[in-house]
């Protein structure tokens, strides 16, 4: 069970602070708070195995750095923290209720000298478990919205937009996403709602899932779809591939297979490293960064629950922020003769630490005592 007394903050470089906590008899958990120049860090809770300790570390500040980017792409006052447990995603009854409720006590602790970290729902865990979570900590969003709708919504609107602006230098002109082949891999939370818009947007659709009942369940809704099998899935000529199931589904050995003319999904970390969007820059293949096409779940938590602004403004919010960032990114690409993927971390640093603080407060905490560095590999 959680223990105050044997729980740990790890100095990281680079990173403001970062804990370690056996919650329960073999569970170890991590909260990593990236930066907080913006404001408090938000990110959320993943549950899952990993083969070594040092394995979900480097996972949980790589997560957390991401997202303070992606809060900052986002334009929220926001900065970038993450959180794991460490066993088996599919733990469930009332042991998975313990874990949960340990988690929460780790996350309070966390909090109890400096309110900084929010932690929400991630991959493998719901926001039925962050409901458990919530009665032993008050940092915590996204229990009243469900993200991923809002995630299909961003992704679309990057979609729509890349291929009005590379209209001339890739569509002939044509600036619509209507007739455009769509190919989104990934059925689940986001991939079902981003096929509904495209198929709206009168795009043909292509969908590859691993699970076969998410590809009938899209072939009743729309038959003419076309099924992609793994094999295929990169090979496939399209206009948009959309991976909205995993990350790093572009990697050396791939890249040059790719048939698509723009990459925009929800995936995080598509790429499997950024030399990859060399390669993307190489070939003319257009790609939207990650965590610019799939910010629309973040923004949700932020207009919805925290601003209680309305769903149509959410939206709204939403299409303009991914305009302005992916305008921001293509045009940062061009000037510097950059890859996409690494001229929108020049753009984004520059929000985040070349302009001012707003919340200074979150700035050089000495608040706890540092303990053993860990190492991140
Ligand atoms: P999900 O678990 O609901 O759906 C994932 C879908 O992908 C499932 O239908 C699954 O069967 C399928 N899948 C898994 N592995 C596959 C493979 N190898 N090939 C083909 N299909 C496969 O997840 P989600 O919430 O829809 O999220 C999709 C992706 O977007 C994830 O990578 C997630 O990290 C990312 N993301 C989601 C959100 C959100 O709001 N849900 C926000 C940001 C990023």
């Amino acid at each position: 069970m959680f223990e105050p007394a044997k729980a740990k903050r790890l100095s990281i470089p680079q990173w403001e602070a970062v804990y370690r906590a056996e919650i329960y008899p073999g569970v170890i958990s991590f909260a990593a708070i990236h930066d907080t120049t913006r404001g408090r860090a938000l990110g959320g809770c993943r549950m899952a195995k990993y083969d070594s300790e040092s394995l979900a570390m480097t996972d949980v500040l790589r997560l957390s750095r991401g997202m303070t980017f992606k809060n900052a792409v986002a334009d929220l006052p926001l900065g970038g923290g993450k959180s794991i447990i460490v066993c088996d995603p599919l733990v469930d009854g009332e042991k998975r209720d313990t874990i949960l409720a340990e988690f929460g006590k780790f996350i309070a602790w966390v909090n109890s000298e400096k309110d900084r970290y929010y932690t929400a729902e991630d991959m493998n865990t719901t926001v039925a478990d962050m409901h458990v979570v919530k009665k032993y900590t008050q940092n915590i969003f996204g229990t009243t919205v469900d993200p991923s709708p809002y995630t299909a919504e961003g992704v679309f609107q990057s979609a729509k937009y890349t291929v009005d602006y590379f209209a001339m230098d890739l569509f002939h002109g044509e600036r619509t996403l209507e007739g455009k082949k769509v190919l989104v891999q990934g059925l689940g939370k986001v991939g079902h709602t981003l096929i509904d818009m495209f198929h709206s947007a009168g795009a043909k659709l292509y969908i590859n899932d691993i699970n076969e009942k998410s590809i009938q369940e899209a072939l009743r809704k729309y038959p003419e779809a076309v099924v992609v099998s793994a094999e295929d899935l990169l090979t496939t000529e399209v206009d948009v591939f959309a991976p909205c199931a995993k990350g790093e589904v572009v990697d050396k050995g791939n890249v040059n297979q790719l048939n698509c003319k723009i990459l925009c999904g929800a995936a995080n970390n598509i790429l499997q490293n950024s030399t990859m969007g060399y390669e993307l820059q190489k070939r003319g293949i257009v790609y939207c960064p990650d965590y610019v096409a799939n910010m629309g779940g973040v923004c949700s938590i932020q207009y919805l629950e925290v601003e209680q602004l309305s769903i149509e403004t959410c939206i709204e919010n939403i299409g303009k922020t991914v305009r302005k960032m992916l305008g921001l990114t293509f045009r940062t690409g061009f000037r510097n003769n950059l890859p996409f993927n690494i001229a929108v971390d020049h753009a984004v640093k520059k929000i985040i630490w070349g302009g001012e603080k707003i919340n200074e407060e979150f700035q050089n905490d000495t608040l706890f005592p540092h303990t053993s560095a860990a190492e991140p590999h």
